[in-house]
């Protein structure tokens, strides 16, 4: 991590980098836009080159810059005028805050770049679940594969110092994570008569384990079932009780996940200090 005195001496510096991280966000968000959109449709992320789903015309650079293309545009396309979706700029706005904020608390840490990938992965997961009802598996079980194979190279993942104890906090995450939520699903068939929790949830849920250990499993079963009460009980004060059912478990997953990435070893210490009883009372 850069420290304070660093960042006092340069402050230039630090602007320009801010910005990059952003840049460099707002890029691979932009790649995601694409991915959201082809790999439901079963369609390759690399060629051909983005084309308007409307017109089928190819898009040139110059209407293809994350964030300012969308804004000049006017969120229509050049050739036909058909209406690109607002989706295009919140995915690349997200990813650009996201990859900043991992940016602001870990810094020059070999944990940034697997955030990073992780944030992307989240947002990816999520808005295919949100328009499709599925986590693709190259995000969850990509996810799993890549969290097991990056935890012995980066054991600090895990606080640990050594690679097998790190394999083992991994393997430990992933199977609580798969295990607690395909349990959850099979209480939830057999009290409800109905799917409550999808295989991708499952599978999502072991890959997170396996880049975060068993407290953050922990942390988001807890904290994604809060959120997800939450929307529910404000669609039914909006008297949109329709949209509840619409919406998949999916996204609170990731949004949980994102909350524990970004301040969750902080929470996690303040808990069980207070359980200890090691944190002053107020
Ligand atoms: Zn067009």
């Amino acid at each position: 991590m850069l420290d304070a005195q660093t960042i006092e001496a340069t402050p230039a510096a630090m602007h320009f980098i801010t910005l990059f991280v952003l840049f460099f966000g707002a890029c691979i968000g932009s790649y995601l836009n694409v991915c959201i959109y082809r790999i439901p449709r079963e369609e390759s992320t690399v060629r051909p080159r983005s084309h308007c789903p409307g017109c089928g015309q190819l898009i040139a650079w110059y209407d293809n810059i994350p964030l300012l293309s969308w804004i000049v545009l006017r969120a229509k396309c050049r050739h036909c005028g058909g209406r690109i979706s607002p989706r295009y700029i919140l995915v690349e706005a997200l990813v650009a805050i996201l990859f900043l904020l991992v940016w602001i608390q870990y810094g020059l840490s070999p944990k940034t770049p697997v955030y990073w990938l992780m944030m992307g992965g989240l947002v990816l997961g999520t808005f295919v679940d949100l328009e499709h009802m599925i986590i693709p598996d190259r995000v969850s079980l990509g996810g799993l594969a890549a969290g097991l194979l990056l935890s012995p190279l980066i054991p600090s993942l895990h606080g640990k110092s050594a690679w097998l104890d790190a394999l083992i906090a991994s393997a430990i995450g992933a199977a609580l994570g798969g295990g607690l939520l395909y349990g959850v699903g099979v209480l939830g068939k057999m009290a409800f008569k109905k799917d409550a929790m999808g295989l991708g949830d499952v599978k999502l849920l072991a890959g997170l384990g396996a880049f975060l250990g068993w407290q953050a499993v922990l942390f988001i079963v807890m904290v994604s079932s809060f959120i997800g009460a939450f929307v529910g009980m404000g669609f039914i004060v909006a008297k949109k009780h329709e949209w509840q059912s619409r919406i998949p478990y999916g996204p609170y997953i990731a949004l949980a996940a994102m909350i524990w990435i970004l301040w969750g070893p902080q929470v996690w210490h303040w808990y069980s200090a207070l359980l200890s009883g090691g944190a002053p009372m107020p």
